[in-house]
């Protein structure tokens, strides 16, 4: 039996888990990473941001980590890491459709997020990424156990799991616990905390997986006699967004060819379930586009085939303790829109290390502040998500609330810190917070109208008005008609 005490149990390998491990391990705690899998294996959650990249740099340096840097930007990754498959992503765009209607090329909006490829944005094949940061861990010093069978329960001086690892039972103690199990949040079902999503607007539910063989949509755009000169950067070098009736689908160019693609569509009643291949034939057969743009397409992973979550909307009502403390991904998840998801995390693992690695009297206190604000951030995030989907289906009013996602971002990307990790987008600005309910009541107050093309121009000329002490790059612009290049984050 392997039987060991530590500091640290850290339950979860994925990207957080592992950088998390690397950072404590590296800094001098004996730490512990359990997982229920064995790297390499599938994860979906790929479209990294710059904010994910400076809070990626910003541990780097902070924690003497520099195998980190060169994952940080396209041009390094791609000369230091050509083993590990990523894409180019120099930002979002946006392709609205119509039911059975023919592509308008009007419903286009492309926001650059990147000013170069060399300092680009990436996707990343979590495989590969995951598993390089689990041995980048295990290097530092970290201990892993993996595809184990546990449970977990509180002792006195702290933590004790006992299971059956792949070759022989184990029984592990530590003081402190960090839960990165992702949706399965571990700790917070052992330790009994209450559950808030009922606190959350959006409802969604997806259904993805990776294919071969997708068309690229500039290929499609210039078959359609579209100008795709007037985008600001390659239109698939980017998290693409296919914006229709009733939800969205993302596509995710990695350079093997391969392409990460997923449909988010309202989500089901509980206990229902959906058939993950019908959903995603009825929603080609739908959408004429679509249909030709996967004329060609194979399933590539996972092995297990398509994969379809429930909803996918969940919140905690603590995020971390005397002797605990759970990512943000663990804390609770609103939706892929946005990916707001790898930035978030990053900047989680980054304050619950401050709060381990700091001065031990402020641990509680710092902890405390990292709970409020992650739940704080994840509802936020609530809002800016909900009103896309309640655009539907105009594709004017999905496009013009992204807006306030990319005043909060690009306000944060400009800050002289970007990587500073009090507040994620920018939370703890109350007049944005203000600002976004009244945003609300406007959009409900133009959907309740059943909007035409003048009510739909007037949310946009108020939005553009109410937006404009956060606008640093010209969101909404008449000019731009949709295609940002100033929006790129600074280098
Ligand atoms: C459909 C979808 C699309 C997304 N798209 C994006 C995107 O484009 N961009 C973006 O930034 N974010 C995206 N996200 C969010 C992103 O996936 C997460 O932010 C990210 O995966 C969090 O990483 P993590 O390491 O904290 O957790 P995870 O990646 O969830 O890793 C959890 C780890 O815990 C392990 N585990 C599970 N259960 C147990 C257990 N009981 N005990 C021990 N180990 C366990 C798993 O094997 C895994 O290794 C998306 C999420 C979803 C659901």
């Amino acid at each position: 039996m392997a039987s060991n005490a530590y500091d640290v149990l850290v339950l979860g390998s994925g990207f957080g888990g592992s950088l998390l491990s690397a950072i404590l391990a590296k800094s001098g705690m004996s730490v512990a990473m359990v997982d229920r899998a064995r790297h390499p294996r599938f994860a979906i959650g790929e479209s990294s941001t710059p904010l994910a990249d400076s809070a990626l740099a910003q541990i780097a340096k902070d924690y003497d980590l520099p195998e980190l840097m060169p994952l940080t930007k396209y041009g390094s990754w791609k000369r230091s890491h050509p083993e590990l498959t990523c894409g180019l992503k120099r930002g979002f765009s946006y392709f609205g459709h119509r039911r059975g209607q023919p592509f308008d090329a009007s419903d286009q909006l492309v926001v650059a997020a990147s000013a170069s490829d060399e300092v680009s944005d990436t996707q990343w094949l979590r495989s590969d990424v995951d598993q390089f940061l689990f041995q980048l861990a295990n290097q530092v010093g970290a201990d892993s156990y993996e595809g184990v069978d546990y449970h977990l329960e509180t002792e006195q001086a702290g933590w004790r799991l006992t299971g059956v690892g792949e070759t022989s039972p184990l029984s592990l103690h530590a003081e402190f616990v960090v839960d990165a199990t992702g949706p399965a949040g571990v700790v917070l079902e052992t330790l009994g905390i209450a559950d808030q999503t009922h606190e959350l607007k959006t409802r969604s539910q997806a259904v993805f997986g990776h294919f071969a063989g997708v068309r690229t949509v500039a290929d499609m755009l210039v078959e359609r006699g579209v100008d795709c000169d007037r985008h600001p950067f390659s239109c698939d070098a980017a998290a693409v967004h296919h914006v229709l009736d009733d939800g969205w689908m993302w596509q995710l160019r990695f350079d093997d060819g391969t392409v990460s693609c997923g449909h988010m569509l309202p989500a089901l009643g509980d206990g229902e379930m959906l058939n993950p291949r019908q959903v995603w034939d009825e929603r080609l057969a739908t959408y004429p586009f679509l249909h030709r743009q996967f004329s060609g397409a194979t399933l590539v992973r996972p092995s297990g085939g398509l994969q379809a979550t429930g909803r996918l909307q969940r919140l905690t009502s603590v995020a971390a303790g005397r002797n605990w403390a759970a990512l943000p991904s663990t804390a609770g998840f609103i939706d892929p829109l946005h990916s707001t998801g790898i930035a978030h995390t990053l900047f989680g693992v980054r304050r619950i290390a401050a709060a381990m690695l700091g001065e031990n009297r402020l641990r509680q206190q710092r902890l405390q502040v990292y709970s409020q604000a992650v739940i704080d951030e994840l509802k936020f995030i609530d809002q800016l998500v909900e009103g896309c989907y309640a655009g539907l289906p105009h594709f004017r009013l999905w496009s013009a609330w992204c807006m306030l996602y990319f005043a909060a971002v690009t306000s944060q990307e400009h800050a002289s810190d970007p990587a500073e990790v009090s507040s994620f987008l920018g939370v703890d600005d109350v007049e944005f917070g203000r600002m976004l309910i009244m945003a609300r009541q406007k959009l409900q107050a133009t959907l309740d109208g059943d909007p035409g093309p003048e009510e739909l121009a007037s949310f946009e000329s108020w939005l553009r008005d109410a937006l404009q002490p956060w606008n640093r790059v010209g969101l909404l612009s008449p000019e731009a008609a949709g295609m940002y290049a100033s929006t790129a984050a600074p280098i």
